[in-house]
């Protein structure tokens, strides 16, 4: 590859977060060029700083798990790690392993160009640098671009607006501000007990009430960590093995065969258990059984009943309209207990919808808020975000925009008809996050890199996928999806938490054994669904 003007790499990788920073290590005997939009590296725990961000799966699990040394060597201080702490484990795998050298920071890439002549990509930045490479792999995150609805008035409110993923470095003093708060997912749910504590008043303005479960965090006790280290590479394994990438306790009894009792005492060990995600998981049938699904959200809402005095309050709280689990569990400290301080007040945007900022704060269908700040936790533009903001033009000058205009589609979660040489980690259609993102992303990585190995091996220029392939791979995600109670929820996994996004169910929910075998037999049955040149 020759081309003036533009230096040359064999590998572009977009995003230097967790699975883009893991690329770069385990493709590091090639060149290999990185561009990340932010000053730092760690991706979703770069951006997303605000208070109470924390994992809520258990750290020991949530880091990678390639380098056994490292595993060793890193010490967790708690069960599910702070924000700060991810942030730190970042930047200590990026000076480990020599990252950085190949990571150009605050250089987001805006446009990418199939040549087909060279059979190689144009990749073009923010910052002017043009690079020719073989191989783009896009490790962008699945929630990466903030998502801000259109509310009237914005730039007349007089105080300060913030958006959970933007939040600023030095972080924000809410002490004796009136605060109004958008969006009680699983951000909000962890920021607002903070933001309650220091403010004079936190108005909490709710659309849709979440489930939440405590998340059990505690200081990590040192016979735990033991444990961990004397079986990590064991343990990685079985994660693999599991539905979520997660060890947690998959029940085997369906609810149905247990009694009222016994049910009982099983969710409230679930919901003590100190293990996020268990309540899902308490019986064999609550993610694929409604009736099954519904004995656990009354749980749910008998303990929010219970935890808020306010009577009216905790129905307000109670979520009736969607199954447990159906959107993403949330993990909180604290969140429903909030509610029984005086400063703080839940608003019902549902009946009553907000309909414009003004300068003096919050305007509803049915009054006007004061506020010195507001605080949007919205959400994101999540799975395709990242990729629909950048240019890509594939074979014949086709754009991602234009074949994605009524929803992703891809074979595996990996590749794109038309847009050959180009890899996604984590890209629609995949379990995402409904499996712990570090260990899978790792996998997705390996299984990219030893494609890219065995086409090097083999002297082949290019690697497309079929828009048959995709057609299959998209009957396997929907026939999945219909066998669980996802569908009976809007949320971002189905393209629902923005108005007008096109898109259907856009992560896999088969598991990841499923996901993981499907992979690996279609690279093993001759490149099924894939076309080599
Ligand atoms: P989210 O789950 O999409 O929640 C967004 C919230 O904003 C919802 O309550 C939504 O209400 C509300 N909202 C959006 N537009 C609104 C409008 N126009 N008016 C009123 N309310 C509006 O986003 P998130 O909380 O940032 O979480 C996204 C994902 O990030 C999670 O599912 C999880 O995977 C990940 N996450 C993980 C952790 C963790 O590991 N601990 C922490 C945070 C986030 P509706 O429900 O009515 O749409």
């Amino acid at each position: 590859m020759n081309s003036p003007d533009f230096e040359t790499a064999d590998i572009v990788i977009i995003g230097a977060g967790f699975s883009g920073m893991y690329a770069i290590h385990r493709l590091r005997d090639y060149k290999v060029v990185c561009f990340e939009a932010g000053d730092g590296v760690g991706g979703t725990w770069y951006w997303n700083r605000y208070p109470g961000a924390r994992v809520d799966i258990e750290s020991v699990e949530y880091s990678y798990g390639f380098d056994e040394e490292l595993q060793q060597e890193w010490q967790w201080p708690e069960y599910f790690s702070a924000q700060p702490d991810l942030e730190r484990y970042a930047n200590h795998v990026a000076d480990r392993f020599g990252l950085r050298k190949h990571i150009r920071f605050a250089n987001p890439v805006e446009k990418l160009q199939f040549d087909e002549g060279e059979n190689a990509w144009r990749v073009f930045t923010a910052k002017g640098d043009r690079v020719l490479c073989k191989y783009v792999i896009a490790a962008t995150g699945s929630l990466t671009i903030p998502n801000i609805p259109p509310w009237p008035g914005r730039e007349t409110f007089t105080g300060d607006i913030y958006h959970t993923a933007r939040w600023p470095e030095e972080g924000v003093d809410f002490s004796g501000k009136r605060v109004g708060f958008i969006g009680t997912g699983s951000t909000g749910i962890q920021a607002m007990p903070i933001i309650a504590e220091q403010a004079e008043h936190l108005y909490v303005f709710q659309r849709t009430p979440a489930y939440c479960m405590p998340s059990g965090n505690r200081p990590l006790d040192a016979e735990h960590e033991r444990d961990w280290k004397a079986h990590y590479a064991q343990r990685r394994e079985q994660m693999l093995d599991t539905y979520g990438a997660s060890l947690v306790d998959y029940g085997v009894r369906s609810a149905h065969e247990c009694t009222p009792q016994e049910r009982e005492a099983i969710l409230e060990q679930a919901w003590h258990s100190k293990s996020a995600f268990q309540l899902l998981f308490a019986f064999s049938d609550v993610m694929t059984d409604a009736a099954a699904n519904e004995i656990v959200c009354e749980f749910v809402r008998c303990k929010i009943r219970s935890i808020v005095k306010d009577p009216a309050t905790a129905e307000l709280l109670c979520p009736t309209t969607y199954p447990i689990g159906g959107k993403r569990l949330c993990i909180g400290n604290g969140y429903f207990e909030m509610f029984n301080r005086d400063n703080v007040t839940l608003v019902d945007v549902r009946s009553a919808p907000i309909t414009e900022f003004y300068e003096a704060g919050l305007r509803t269908a049915a009054g006007e808020y004061e506020l010195d700040a507001i605080v949007t936790a919205t959400g994101f533009d999540a799975v395709t975000g990242a990729m629909s903001r950048m240019a890509i033009e594939g074979v014949g000058g086709n754009t991602l925009a234009d074949k994605w205009a009524e929803g992703p589609t891809t074979y595996l979660g990996a590749m794109v008809a038309g847009f050959p040489n180009l890899f996604m980690i984590h890209g629609p259609a995949t379990p995402g996050a409904q499996a712990q993102m570090i260990t899978t992303g790792e996998w997705q990585v390996n299984w990219t890199a030893d494609i890219i190995d065995d086409m090097e091996r083999r002297g082949c220029a290019r690697i497309d996928v079929t828009e048959a392939s995709e057609a299959v791979w998209a009957e396997e995600v929907s026939m999945v999806s219909t066998q669980t109670v996802h569908q009976y929820a809007d949320s971002w996994y189905n393209a629902k938490n923005i108005e007008g996004k096109k898109g259907g169910f856009m992560i896999y929910v088969g598991g990841f054994p499923r996901f993981r075998e499907l992979c690996d037999a279609a690279v093993r049955d001759g490149y099924r669904g894939f076309t080599l040149a």
